[in-house]
């Protein structure tokens, strides 16, 4: 199999394992050579007549000098992750094994791996397309139930068979309008122009479907942005760090100390919830805080979601109110939560609910109905839509490419309305094809896959 330069391939090899100190280290070698260089340093059964996927035990030795006791399991081309030879060994979990074991396969002809060449050459060579490649890296970054299925969906080719499907129904068309180019003379017609509608109208509906989903699909893989606004002392960092567990946030009893945003991850009903903790509504004369407080607002405005929280001691309705109002111009979602209800006066607690029904009550200081905080919460940002299941974009670069084919289809709409001749609607037709085809990687170019590959780790 050739190199994406056309040359022979060599052979490659790399630490898989995370570096460090651990149990087991798994060392990856990938090339025509895999098999014959893990040889030359193995001391056991010949590796060069074993039997693809076995595994057997020796030591690897420099010369006389033992290295360590291992375990060499042998994949065969094209049975393995890279279609290539390859071959894993796995050391004890120790950098001084590792690194030698490393120098001593380069010594005798390897190269290093270049970060995520591994799964580069199992692109090149056919294993999967480029979505599902990306999918790999996002399969080992994600953090959450939903940032896994997403990745997980994706990698095993859900997202990409979606976009196939509309590209092969789309060649069909521009094969048959490339023909009547062929026929100028005869003014034949071989794709039927409403047909043709049809299609690129059936296609917009569904690009338009998977471009909406990249909202989702952000939240999904960077987290939902939530602000927790409110007065300084309304316990802001006390719920933070009752959710997250720990003291990241710092408490204190003088009014508007947390000046600055915090933001902190959690994982809420298996969604990150990517919570920034800020310098609260408060209109003020501190000029450090005002700061804060118009960051706030720009905060807000950008959030998913926002908590509102207030101190049942220390907050009347009038207020309330007021801050109510403006929250609702700001046209974000939001949920009331009432702080301190330990103590509260029960009065203004029915007063409340009569007013505002839909208030959670909770005492952030005794961690009291915070289940109901969270719950309210996962309700708010439905996330319904990507349990059904549904492809949902989470890559920017798909998301660009998919606006792009929107912009080029609609322009073959565009070109059908105005009976533009066939050449003019071969190109537009060819430029949707162009931008598909570049989610998968049917299109590629050296600085797009180096710009992918570089972003993955070494040995992956
Ligand atoms: P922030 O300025 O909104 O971040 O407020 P803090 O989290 O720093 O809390 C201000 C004060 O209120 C601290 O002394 C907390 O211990 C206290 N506090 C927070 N939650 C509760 C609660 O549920 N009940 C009571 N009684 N005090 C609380």
């Amino acid at each position: 199999m050739l190199d994406s330069l056309g040359g022979k391939p060599d052979t490659i090899v790399a630490l898989a394992t995370p570096q460090g100190v651990g149990a087991i280290a798994v060392i990856r070698l990938s090339g025509p050579d895999a098999i014959p260089l893990a040889n030359q340093v193995f001391h056991g059964r010949n590796l060069t007549k074993q039997n693809s996927h076995t595994i057997h035990f020796g030591t690897i030795r420099d010369g006389n000098r033992i290295i360590d006791e291992v375990l060499v399991s042998i994949f065969k081309s094209p049975k393995s992750f890279t279609k290539e030879d390859a071959v894993e060994i796995s050391t004890h979990g120790s950098s001084y094994i590792v690194n030698s074991v490393i120098k001593l396969l380069i010594r005798k002809g390897a190269r290093p791996a270049k970060p995520g060449e591994f799964t580069l050459r199992a692109f090149l060579n056919g294993q999967f397309d480029l979505a599902q490649a990306e999918a790999v890296a996002d399969l080992i970054h994600s953090d959450s139930e939903a940032s896994h299925q997403a990745a997980l969906h994706q990698m095993r080719g859900g997202f990409s068979s979606e976009i196939k499907v509309l590209r092969e129904q789309l060649i069909h068309f521009a094969s048959m309008i490339e023909l009547e180019l062929d026929f100028t003379e005869e003014d034949v017609e071989f794709a039927s122009r409403p047909d043709l509608r049809i299609l690129v109208e059936r296609l917009l509906r569904v690009i338009e479907q998977l471009i909406g989903s990249f909202d989702l699909g952000n939240v999904i893989k960077n987290g939902v942005p939530t602000v927790i606004a409110g007065k300084p002392n309304a316990g802001k960092s006390t719920l933070l760090n009752a959710l997250l567990n720990e003291e990241k946030a710092i408490v204190s009893d003088i009014a508007g100390t947390t000046r600055d945003f915090i933001e902190d991850e959690i994982n809420i009903g298996g969604v990150i919830f990517r919570f920034i903790d800020t310098a609260g509504l408060r209109e003020t004369t501190d000029t450090i805080e005002a700061i804060g407080v118009s960051r706030t607002q720009e905060k807000m405005k950008t959030a998913s979601l926002i908590l509102y929280m207030f101190d049942l001691g220390d907050t009347d309705m009038v207020e309330i109110n007021r801050d109510i109002n403006k929250l609702e111009n700001l046209g974000v979602p939001f949920l009331k939560v009432a702080n301190k209800v330990d103590k509260a006066k029960t009065q203004f607690i029915s007063e409340l609910k009569d007013m505002f029904p839909d208030t959670i009550f909770i005492s952030a200081g005794n961690r009291e109905n915070l289940e109901g905080l969270k719950s309210r919460i996962l309700e708010l940002v439905n996330l319904d839509k990507f349990k059904t299941g549904n492809t949902v974009v989470t890559n920017i670069r798909h998301y660009d490419a998919l606006v792009n084919t929107r912009q080029s289809l609609l322009d073959v709409l565009e070109g059908l309305d105005n009976e533009v001749t066939n050449d003019f609607l071969a190109m537009d037709i060819r430029r949707s094809l162009h931008f598909l085809g570049e989610i998968t990687g049917e299109i590629t170019t050296d600085d797009l896959l180096a710009n992918i590959f570089s972003k993955f780790c070494i040995g992956k």
